[in-house]
């Protein structure tokens, strides 16, 4: 049996306990939510730097939706840039 292991940031993202299905939603009011939790979560950065190693296609990591990945390459695809565009959006 394979157990993935858990990462020490994940035990402190804001994220942890709520429904799975918020952060993985096609729809953009669930996105929406996601992000939101992700602009308070104190392990952005490391979520959206796993996300990016592992490729992942699908989903809200690290403040960022499946577009924002797929616009925003990796070296360009920053934390602090997220957090300016979330309170821009929330504005
Ligand atoms: S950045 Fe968002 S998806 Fe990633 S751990 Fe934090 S709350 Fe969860």
């Amino acid at each position: 049996m394979i157990v993935e292991s858990i990462h020490d940031w994940q035990t402190q993202a804001a994220c942890r306990g709520m429904d799975p299905a918020i952060f993985f939603s096609p729809d953009d009011d669930a996105a929406g939510v996601a992000r939101a939790v992700c602009s308070i979560c104190p392990v952005k950065a490391e979520c959206l730097s796993e996300a990016m190693s592992r490729g992942e296609v699908y989903g809200v990591w690290g403040g960022t939706r499946e577009r924002d990945r797929r616009a925003d390459p990796p070296r360009r695809a920053r934390p602090d840039r997220i957090a300016t565009t979330t309170a821009a959006a929330q504005a």
